[in-house]
């Protein structure tokens, strides 16, 4: 149960309380910010509202904090974040719990993501260990005109303080993916976690607590991102930004003053399906890609583009494959369940009903109860849909039947999104030059893609985001460089 045992400090009455300086407390607002159960469309938990005034003390002590800890041994930093790893990880019942009621994950796929971010905290404190214990040499002859006067070595070093805002459908994860980075590389961290999994990420917030990092290191400020966000992101103190979401990330790009941005944004992720593809292992990967969580996540395989001789072929077996799907609630731990809230699936809603007046042949039965959608093959669809173009987040997959590979690469990238995309044939030939063409942060071959594993680069081109995540590129995103030049009276060169 949430906010009981270890966790009972982080909570007082009904509201839980935000982090700062070490310790859990209720906002001076008075006011707290409901999050509804998309399930039963019921408040479930409360946080508090913090005020710009907190935010401000939030920055200003981990400021302080985070200088300290740039002197902290690294080994020491990695042994915390272990300790981290695994507390979280002893508590994955009570946090998954709270995924399951508040942003309905399945109840199964709830755990996986606790369990997920620990060991992601855990490859963090020994990638960091790793790759922050190394600088560069550099010795000035190699460029012309010099002589061997000058050494010059290179290190990395924290950029301050970080902000990091991650989004409801992976709320522990992403936010995971942006902590472990920042502490590693010396970073204090500043979380502003999604309001539908804040709760959730206050009890990984605890764990940390629990692990005994330094005071003020790390903060949670809980509150409506449309309430508090332009504060924290155009706060003077903020030393960097990590966020990953829909199109606010664009809006904070253009806001945010002359920090390093690392922006993980929404896609519209294609799946090009050609002749001699395995049609079995198509279906199965767009049963998989497209409707794991009910579609919520940004690498959701979100327009099927498969040449015209084996679509009906295709479409008969993802149908078979539609109609085993669970539909119910995620304690139940069912394949499809309901959408974050009720403005999602009425936007699902629309999607499917432009489709419908535009003469999409619809294979299932459109059918919705409260925030629950089933899910939906779209077949036929045309370019002139919104469907075609823009990001369900939703158990909605459109087939666009295609007669070229071109025309197929050409609707990817007509596309304003640019994250992943993916290819099914058996010609290795023909994958590659299609995944070379297509303008997409990654293209996956034979599979529907993914985000994981959490070591690998992960970024998006276009409107999916600014940089690259990935716990070594993140790392690193989240150090600057500094040099220190030896000026020799006379040039000197080592002998063997
Ligand atoms: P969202 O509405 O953009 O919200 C993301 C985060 O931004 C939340 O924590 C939200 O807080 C906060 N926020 C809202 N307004 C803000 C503001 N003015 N300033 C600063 N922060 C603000 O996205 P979402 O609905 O949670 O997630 C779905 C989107 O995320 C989809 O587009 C999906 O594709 C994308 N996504 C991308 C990736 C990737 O890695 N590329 C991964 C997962 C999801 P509140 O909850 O309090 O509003």
């Amino acid at each position: 149960m949430a906010g009981t045992g270890v966790f009972e400090e982080i909570i007082e009455g009904d509201v839980f309380k935000y982090y700062t300086d070490g310790e859990w407390k209720k906002s001076a607002s008075g006011k707290s910010v409901a999050i509804i159960n998309p399930t039963t469309r019921t408040t479930q938990y409360k946080v508090q509202a913090c005020t710009q005034e907190e935010v401000n003390k939030v920055i200003e002590s981990s400021k302080i904090a985070q200088k300290q800890w740039a002197k902290t041994p690294l080994w020491k930093r990695a042994e915390l974040l272990h300790k981290a790893a695994a507390i979280l990880k002893e508590h994955k019942a009570p946090i998954a719990d709270c995924l399951v009621k508040e942003i309905a994950k399945p109840a199964k796929d709830s755990v996986t993501e606790v369990v997920r971010s620990g060991d992601l905290i855990s490859y963090c404190a020994e990638e960091g260990v790793r790759i922050l214990g190394e600088g560069k040499f550099l010795v000035s002859d190699s460029f012309p005109g010099n002589e061997r006067t000058k050494y010059c070595l290179t290190s990395k070093i924290p950029l301050g303080v970080v902000l990091a805002i991650p989004p409801f459908n992976y709320p522990v994860n992403l936010a995971v993916s942006k902590i472990g980075p920042a502490l590693i590389a010396g970073n204090s961290l500043v979380l502003k976690p999604p309001t539908q999994g804040a709760v959730a990420c206050l009890h990984m917030v605890q764990c940390f607590h629990l692990a005994g990092f330094p005071t003020g290191l790390i903060s949670c400020v809980t509150g409506k991102g449309s309430e508090i966000g332009d504060f924290l992101t155009m706060h003077p103190g903020v030393n960097c930004i990590s966020f990953t979401g829909g199109d606010t990330g664009i809006a904070i790009s253009k806001k945010a003053g002359m920090v390093p941005l690392q922006m993980e944004l929404g896609g519209k992720d294609a799946c090009i399906v050609l002749e001699d593809a395995d049609l079995d292992l198509v279906a199965a990967n767009i049963i998989k890609g497209g409707f794991s969580y009910s579609g919520q996540r940004c690498t959701a395989v979100k327009v099927v583009l498969v040449m015209e001789s084996v679509a009906d072929a295709l479409v008969e077996k993802v149908n078979a494959k539609v109609a085993k799907l669970k539909v119910g609630p995620p304690e139940e731990d069912c394949d499809i369940t309901p959408v974050v809230s009720e403005s999602s699936a009425n936007f699902i809603e629309g999607l499917a009903k432009d489709a419908k007046t535009k003469g999409a042949t619809f294979c299932q039965e459109y059918k919705r109860e409260g925030n629950l959608i089933w899910p939906l093959l779209l077949d036929n669809v045309r370019p002139d849909m919104r469907i075609a173009w823009e990001e369900p987040f939703g158990p909605i997959v459109p087939v666009i039947r295609i007669s070229s590979v071109e025309e197929g690469i050409h609707h990817c990238n007509a596309s304003n999104f640019g994250l992943q995309g993916c290819v099914f044939t058996k010609d290795i030939n023909k994958a590659i030059l299609i995944s070379d063409a297509m303008e997409t942060g990654t293209v996956q071959i034979n599979s529907a893609p993914a985000r994981g594993p959490d070591h690998f680069p992960f970024q998006g081109l276009k409107d999916s985001g600014i940089g690259s995540q990935g716990i070594t590129n993140s790392i690193n995103m989240m150090t600057k460089i500094k040099s220190t030049v030896f000026n020799l009276p006379t040039p000197s060169y080592t002998m063997g």
